[in-house]
């Protein structure tokens, strides 16, 4: 490879709001042939924001507790939670002991109580029919809400579907690539959003590490794989991928285990990435 054309590479790649961190990067884009992209703040905008709240008893207490403790998390869920308890201006309680499981959840004392915020399989045993019904109805991702053993709430959470990536994916298919949708949420939603881009598989309720392993599979099935993500659980996929592309809207572990940076706000940045390094590799050889 000659430094000159991986310059000119990496200089159109600025233009485009690509950030590409090495020659090998460029190298492994070529022979890249399948996709993975995660959902939240990926597909979708990750403006997430808090629709309805269903509760057992004290809702505002519900609101304020998943709050006090989703201020510590950068997660888009917990943006939309802390936005939504700020609405109503009251302050928010303490927190000890606070601690974040990525792709679970967030859990700590307030006021005395040990609450828990996340997936409803963090809530183990038979959950109060008003909350499991209140999680089918959910037109998102529903959230749960509890503290001391119970569950208490759910928060109905909505993100919106990025207006480019129908777009964008049909353009990953042209150049020969195979989307696949890769996300911590449930089924049924992780089902609408890859049916909005035209994704067609879809590996859902993933945890970081089944993220890992589910790219390992396909690299043992001697797939080429490149990961796309933004989140804190997205860092270990995003390094174990033979290409990785970090959105620059996500969060700073995210973009230092990528092998390319997205800093332009728009999906199309991807397919660019791809075509760019293809073309450069092309005037080195
Ligand atoms: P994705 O793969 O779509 O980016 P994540 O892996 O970040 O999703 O999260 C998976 C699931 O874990 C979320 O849908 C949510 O149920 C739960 N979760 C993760 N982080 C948080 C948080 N800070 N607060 C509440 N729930 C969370
Ligand atoms: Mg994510």
């Amino acid at each position: 490879a000659t430094p000159v054309a991986l310059l000119v590479g990496t200089g159109r790649g600025a233009q485009l709001g690509i950030l590409i961190k090495g020659p090998e990067a460029l190298e492994q884009t070529r022979r890249v042939d399948t996709i993975l992209l995660d959902k939240t703040g990926t597909l979708t905008t990750g403006r997430m924001s808090l629709g309805q709240i269903t509760a057992t008893g004290d809702t505002d207490m519900a609101l304020r507790y998943a709050a006090a403790l989703e201020s510590a998390s950068e997660h888009p869920i917990a943006r939309a939670i802390v936005a939504a308890a700020r609405e109503s201006a009251t302050t928010l309680p303490d927190v000890t002991g606070f601690r974040a499981t990525a792709g679970l959840g967030v859990s700590g004392t307030v006021e005395g109580h040990a609450v828990l915020v996340g997936r409803p399989a963090l809530f183990p045993g038979t959950l109060d029919p008003l909350l499991s019904q209140a999680i089918e109805a959910s037109t998102g991702t529903a959230v749960v809400v509890g503290w001391d053993d119970e569950a208490r709430a759910v928060l109905d959470i909505a993100d919106t579907v990025r207006s480019e990536a129908p777009a964008a994916l049909a353009e990953l298919v042209s150049l020969g690539l195979t989307p696949i949708l890769l996300t911590g949420d449930n089924a049924r939603t992780a089902g609408q959003v890859a049916a909005a881009v035209g994704i067609d598989q879809v590996f859902s309720d993933m945890l970081p590490e089944d993220k890992v392993a589910t790219i390992r599979r396909l690299q043992s099935e001697g797939r080429m794989v490149a990961m796309v993500g933004d989140g804190v659980n997205d860092a270990a996929a995003l390094a174990q991928a033979n290409l990785g592309i970090a959105l620059a809207t996500g969060t700073d572990v995210a973009i230092e285990a990528g092998d390319v940076t997205i800093v332009r706000d728009h999906l199309g940045a991807v397919p660019d990435a791809i075509r760019l390094s293809r073309r450069t590799l092309r005037v080195i050889k």
